[in-house]
């Protein structure tokens, strides 16, 4: 099966090394997949579509920024799309869309070597987002490094530099600032946090979330003068960029 029709090339206002490479789209749902082209020709990305399995895969490796990809396509997993690219080597970012909403069904989205998962039906302007903070970090999704201000996380090796000075953290005190560090200057809830770093799959009644926020806080600025995670006051909290 072919790919729908491409839109108009349109200005890219995306100066990195992706700028010539579009976002692939790969949803069955015609009215769906041409609203989220428009939306995200509108923000000045280069969009190209595609609706199978085989005609997604064959297009992810002739070189796409992001990849946006539906799980159910004709019957196919589009999961399959990126286990294959993974297992090339091929790294290029992805995001999940999918009705399934399970956090069990997000967690294999995670682990099929998606980057992002997003539960339909969403906000257009929330996939555009989500994509464009793939697009900011590149064709590295399997990055080994993260940096967000003054914090510094090497993946591999498992440590945190704050201003280039080690701090000790626990494995969940890691796993929950890699959490944030993925997430700078987002509004991450406690709902999130039980989810996807305690895989927690009921809400459950406990503050266990903000204690170890808490001892996170008081690891990466013992004297407390600076404010990396903030509360957002009934939501959650927040990694300050530039703190
Ligand atoms: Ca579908």
């Amino acid at each position: 099966m072919s790919s729908f029709e491409d839109g108009p090339r349109q200005a890219n206002r995306w100066t990195d090394a992706h700028a010539g490479s579009p976002v692939l789209v790969v949803e069955d749902e015609r009215e769906l997949a041409e609203e989220i082209r428009l939306e995200l020709q509108a923000s000045g990305h280069q969009v190209q579509l595609s609706e199978t399995v085989d005609d997604g895969l064959r297009a992810a490796r002739s070189g796409a920024a992001v990849l946006v990809i539906d799980r159910m396509l004709h019957g196919e997993d589009g999961l399959s799309i990126i286990e294959t690219l993974r297992g090339e080597g091929n790294a290029t970012p992805a995001l999940v869309i999918s009705a399934l909403s399970s956090v069990d069904e997000r967690i294999n989205g995670l682990k099929a070597g998606g980057d992002d998962y997003l539960v339909k039906p969403f906000d257009i302007r929330e996939l555009t987002a989500r994509v464009e903070a793939l697009l900011r970090r590149g064709g590295d999704a399997r990055q080994t490094r993260l940096q967000v201000g003054a914090l510094e996380m090497d993946l591999v090796e498992r440590t945190v530099q704050r201003d280039g000075k080690l701090i000790d953290l626990l494995p969940r005190e890691f796993a929950l600032l890699e959490y944030f560090m993925r997430r700078p200057d987002r509004i991450v809830t406690r709902a999130m946090l039980l989810e996807d770093v305690w895989n927690f799959k009921f809400m459950a009644q406990t503050n266990v979330v903000d204690v170890q926020v808490g001892n996170l806080r008081r690891k990466l600025d013992p004297s407390g003068g600076r404010r990396f995670i903030v509360n957002i006051r009934a939501v959650g909290f927040k990694l300050n960029a530039d703190t």
